[in-house]
C-alpha cells in the first residue's frame, strides 16, 4: 500500500558494512533511515582484514576513535610466503630467483587525507559490524533486527518492503531502497540481475585457532600482525592468516571449487589435507587449538548487469563481489555506501529517483571494481608478476595503491596496462621461462563484465 508520506525516506536491506556504513552516511545527513537486519547482531562473518582505504570512511563517520577503543590489531602491511621446499614462485626475469617471504608496508605511500595513519585494522566482524550498526542508531537511523526482508514491490508510487514479525506480514514504504544484503544478493536475485563469474569459481574453509604462532612466518618482530598470505603448491590456493587477538588467528584455505569437488573430502578432511602441502603451517596450526567450527563458503565470485535503477541501488557485494586474495570486501562495501550515499542526498533534494540519477555512483562502482578485477586477473594468472611488480622501484608505489583499495580514481591504471600486456608477451612465447608459470585461469578473465 502506498501513501503520499513515506514511512522512511530510505530503506536499506542489510546492516553488514555496507548497510550500516549508508545508514551512518545518511543519518548523519538528517535522512529519515531504516536498516533491516535478518540476524541479530553479534554474528560471525568472514572477511576480518580490512585495507586503508576504510580507515578513510572511519573517519568520515567519527568512528575512527570506537576502531581504536576496541583494540582491534593494527595492520600495518602484508607478507605473501611460498613453501622453501617447492618454490613455484619467482620474481627475476633472467635467473628465476626463488622468492619465499615479500612484504609491502603501508607507511610506504601516504594515502590523502590520511597522512596521520599508517596502519589499518584486522577486525572481529562479530564486534565490528555489531559496533558499526549501534554507530548508525547513535547517529540516527532506525535498525530493525532479526528482520527479513522477504520482497520488495516496486509499485507505481514507493516501493514497499515486506517482512514477517511472527506469522504477520508487514510493510512499510521508502521513497527508494538501498539493497547491502551481501552475497544473499537479495534484489539481484529478486530483479534477475545477477550474472555468475565465468572465470573465479572458488571455494573457501575457514576457522578461528588459538594459540597459532605467528613468529614462524614473521621475518621481524614488526611484520607479526600483517596479513599473511601464504601460497600453496596446488593452482590457485592459497591461506589466508589474519591475527584476530594476541592468541587467536584466522586461518583459511581458498581453492577452485573443482579442487574440493575432486578431493571427495569431506571439508574438514580437506582442509587438512591442503594445509598439509606447506608442512610447516600444519604442523604449527596442529600445536594450536581450534576454538570456532569450520565454516565454507562457496561459488561466490559474481556481477550485476545493473547496479542502480529507478528507486534502487545495490551496494557492497550485494552488487559484486570478486574474489577476497586482497581483502578488499569491506573496504569495497564502506566505500560503495561512501559514493552511493552522495547520489541519495542529491535525489533526496531533487525528488528524482530515476536510474539517470544514480549514475554518477554506478560509474565510478564499476571503475574501481573493473580495477580489483583486472588486478586479481593478472594475479592468478602469473603470481610471479605481482612479486615482479613490488620488487621493481618503478611500479612498487602503484601496486600498493592499489593494496590500500585507492582503485577509483583511474580508468586504466598504468600499472594494470603494463602487467597485462606481460601477460599476454607470457602468453604467446612458450620460450619465456614464465611461460611454465602461466595459471590456468585464463585471460579470458580480462573481458569486461558487467
Ligand atoms: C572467503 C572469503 C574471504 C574474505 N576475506 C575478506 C577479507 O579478508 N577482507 C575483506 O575486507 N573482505 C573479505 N571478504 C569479503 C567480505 O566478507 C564482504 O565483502 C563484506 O562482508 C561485504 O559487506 P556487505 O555489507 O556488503 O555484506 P555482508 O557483510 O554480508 O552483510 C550483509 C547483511 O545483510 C543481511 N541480510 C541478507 N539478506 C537479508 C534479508 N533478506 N533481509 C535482511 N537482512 C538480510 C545479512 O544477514 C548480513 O548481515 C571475504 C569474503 C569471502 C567469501
Amino acid at each position: 500500500m502506498n501513501h503520499s508520506v513515506p514511512d522512511f525516506e530510505v530503506g536499506i536491506i542489510g546492516g553488514g558494512p555496507a548497510g550500516a556504513g549508508m545508514a551512518c552516511y545518511l543519518a548523519k545527513a538528517g535522512v529519515k533511515c531504516v536498516v533491516f537486519e535478518r540476524e541479530l547482531f553479534p554474528r560471525p562473518h568472514v572477511g576480518e582484514s580490512l585495507v586503508p582505504s576504510s580507515t578513510r570512511v572511519f573517519k568520515d563517520l567519527d568512528f575512527l576513535g570506537q576502531m581504536e577503543e576496541a583494540k582491534f590489531p593494527h595492520k600495518f602491511g602484508a607478507v605473501w610466503t611460498t613453501n622453501d621446499e617447492n618454490p613455484g614462485y619467482v620474481h627475476d626475469l633472467e635467473g628465476l630467483t626463488p622468492e619465499y617471504n615479500v612484504d609491502i608496508r603501508f607507511e610506504e605511500r601516504k594515502q590523502e587525507g590520511m597522512e596521520d595513519r599508517n596502519y589499518t585494522y584486522h577486525v572481529d566482524r562479530g564486534k565490528f559490524d555489531l559496533m558499526l550498526l549501534q554507530h548508525a542508531q547513535k547517529l540516527g537511523a532506525t535498525v530493525y533486527d532479526g528482520v527479513k526482508v522477504a520482497r520488495v514491490d516496486f509499485g507505481p508510487e514507493y516501493p514497499d518492503v515486506y517482512f514477517n514479525i511472527g506469522p504477520k506480514e508487514m510493510s512499510v514504504n521508502c521513497k527508494m531502497v538501498v539493497d547491502c544484503s551481501g552475497r544473499q544478493t537479495f534484489l539481484g536475485n529478486q530483479l534477475k540481475l545477477k550474472v555468475k563469474d565465468t572465470v573465479f569459481d572458488q571455494y573457501a574453509i575457514h576457522s578461528w585457532f588459538d594459540g597459532y604462532d605467528r613468529k614462524v612466518f614473521a621475518k621481524r618482530d614488526t611484520n607479526l600482525d600483517y596479513i599473511y598470505i601464504h601460497f600453496l603448491p596446488i593452482s590457485n590456493t592459497w591461506i589466508w592468516q589474519i591475527p584476530i587477538t594476541d592468541t587467536v588467528t584466522s586461518l583459511g584455505v581458498v581453492t577452485q571449487k573443482k579442487n574440493f569437488a575432486k578431493s571427495k573430502e569431506d571439508r574438514e578432511k580437506f582442509f587438512w589435507e591442503t594445509v598439509g602441502s606447506r608442512p610447516l603451517i600444519a604442523e604449527t596450526l596442529r600445536k594450536s587449538d581450534r576454538i570456532r567450527p569450520f565454516k565454507d563458503e562457496g561459488d561466490y565470485s559474481y556481477a550485476m548487469k545493473q547496479l542502480v535503477g529507478d528507486r534502487f541501488m545495490l551496494v557492497g557485494d550485494a552488487g559484486r563481489f570478486v574474489d577476497p586474495i586482497f581483502s578488499t570486501g569491506v573496504s569495497i562495501a564502506l566505500n560503495s555506501a561512501r559514493f552511493a550515499h552522495k547520489d541519495i542526498l542529491t535525489a533526496l533534494e531533487k525528488n528524482d529517483f530515476s536510474r539517470e540519477a544514480f549514475s554518477e555512483y554506478e560509474t565510478k562502482l564499476r571503475r574501481g571494481t573493473k580495477n580489483w578485477y583486472e588486478f586479481i586477473s593478472v594475479y592468478y594468472r602469473l603470481n610471479v608478476l605481482f612479486t615482479y611488480f613490488i620488487s621493481d622501484h618503478n611500479y612498487r608505489l602503484d601496486v600498493l595503491k592499489l593494496l590500500q583499495g585507492d582503485v577509483y580514481d583511474e580508468d586504466a591504471p598504468e600499472v594494470l596496462t603494463k602487467m597485462k600486456a606481460m601477460v599476454s608477451k607470457v602468453e604467446q612465447n612458450e620460450k619465456h621461462p614464465w611461460h611454465k608459470l602461466l595459471g590456468n585461469l585464463t585471460s579470458d578473465a580480462f573481458r569486461p563484465q558487467f
